[in-house]
């Protein structure tokens, strides 16, 4: 049973694994006139941006000048990189693709939080985002397309970004999973998503990043933890790696796998059920594992690093909210010394799921808390912007087929 189990878990890794990159463009694009086979800036280490421009004649200071632009000043149009030279601007302009994505939709939520809807398309952009239009009034057909979220919660800024082109374990409650996979993010489109976000206006600094948004992270392991590495070095975005949230729904081996990364990173397990005749009902990759072994996992991943995990857990009204499932899940927090936090669950339209109401929201708590857990009621933000995850894609996809 347990081999079964471990081959239907490596298949679950392999198609995130093999999910195909979107296709590039060669030649050059109509649009900009970019060559569609330069580099993708938000792909680069810092160092390999050095040796790009070297090889081009520029100074060795030119990408740290460069990565400042981009890092600090959030500017990613190098024709406005007025310390560079008026030739290293142009071959810039020339040469490398910094923004990749177009934005679809941008809203605004009455608490500030705000989302955005990007394309991965053909051809690049290289204007700075800030800049540019918002195409509210034009779905364009489903694929392709990403979600990212900036959460101000004084004084945080959180960027919940995505991971995948859909997401391959569609869950039964979750937007971001119909349609399934279409593909893989690389390094640098996971690092883009966190620049658009942070040139949004009032936005301050990002101090704290969530692999929250669509996708499975630990089934696109390689690209998640370069991006990481950017994302936390002091020329990139600075983060702290302990602000950096990875959240799976959980694969005992890439668990295993991930205790090795060398960022002391913080992990988050969606076990969403107390017990798994719930979990194999509402998230289909539950067939894959089961909780027993996922704690296991989790218990290596907190004795080989030393760092607690937090169980994420949507409450489903009438699902999984019962104070008998609290009890349950309990349990298994104390088993692993993990914290909880629950997670109000946001409607999605055509989904059969409904939101719970406060009062058994806290009698959740409660129990928990009864039983010595660390719990917290992770609050609702942006429920006035489609906010839950995949549901602004899904949203523009309907929009589309009507
Ligand atoms: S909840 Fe997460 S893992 Fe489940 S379908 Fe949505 S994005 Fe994928």
């Amino acid at each position: 049973m347990n081999d079964q189990r471990e081959g239907n878990e490596d298949r679950a890794e392999a198609a995130g694994e093999r999910a195909q990159h979107p296709p590039q463009q060669h030649g050059e694009s109509p649009e900009t006139g970019i060559d569609c086979d330069a580099p993708h800036f938000f792909s680069l280490h810092r160092d390999a941006l050095r040796e790009w421009c070297g090889e081009r004649g520029m100074q060795r200071h030119t990408a740290d000048q460069i990565v400042d632009w981009v890092y600090r000043k959030a500017c990613a149009d190098p024709l406005q990189m007025t310390n560079l030279s008026k030739r290293n601007r142009e071959l810039l302009a020339q040469s490398m693709r910094f923004t990749t994505a177009r934005r679809i939709d941008h809203r605004i939520a009455t608490d500030g939080t705000q989302k955005l809807l990007m394309a991965w398309e053909r051809g690049a952009s290289n204007t700075d985002p800030a800049s540019l239009p918002v195409l509210n009034a034009a779905p364009v057909a489903s694929g392709r397309q990403t979600e990212c979220v900036m959460i101000p919660a004084d004084p945080r800024r959180t960027a919940c970004i995505s991971s995948q082109l859909g997401c391959p374990v569609g869950c039964r409650f979750c937007a971001s999973g119909i349609g399934g996979l279409e593909g893989n993010l690389t390094a640098g489109q996971i690092i883009e998503q966190v620049f658009h976000l942070s040139t949004l206006d009032a936005v301050e600094r990002i101090s704290h990043v969530v692999f929250m948004g669509m996708g499975e992270p630990l089934a696109n392991l390689g690209a998640v933890s370069d991006a990481i590495r950017v994302l936390h070095a002091e020329w990139g975005f600075g983060i702290s790696a302990r602000r950096i949230t990875v959240s799976t729904v959980g694969l005992p081996t890439a668990i295993r796998r991930f205790c090795d990364f060398e960022l002391p990173v913080t992990l988050a397990l969606s076990l969403h059920a107390p017990n798994d005749e719930i979990r194999r009902n509402i998230i289909p990759w539950a067939d894959f594992s089961t909780i027993d072994e996922l704690l296991d996992a989790c218990d290596e991943w907190f004795h080989r690093t030393g760092r607690e995990i937090t169980l994420e857990y949507i409450l489903l009204g009438g699902v999984n909210d019962r104070e008998e499932h609290a009890a349950e899940l309990a349990e298994h927090a104390r088993r692993i010394h993990a914290n909880v936090n629950l997670i109000r669950y946001n409607e999605v339209r055509g989904m059969p799921f409904q939101r719970p109401n406060s009062d058994s929201v806290l009698r959740f708590q409660e129990v928990l808390r009864e039983r010595g857990v660390n719990t917290h009621i992770r609050a609702s933000r942006g429920r006035d912007i489609a906010a839950a995850c995949g549901q602004l894609r899904h949203e523009h996809a309907a929009a589309t087929r009507q």
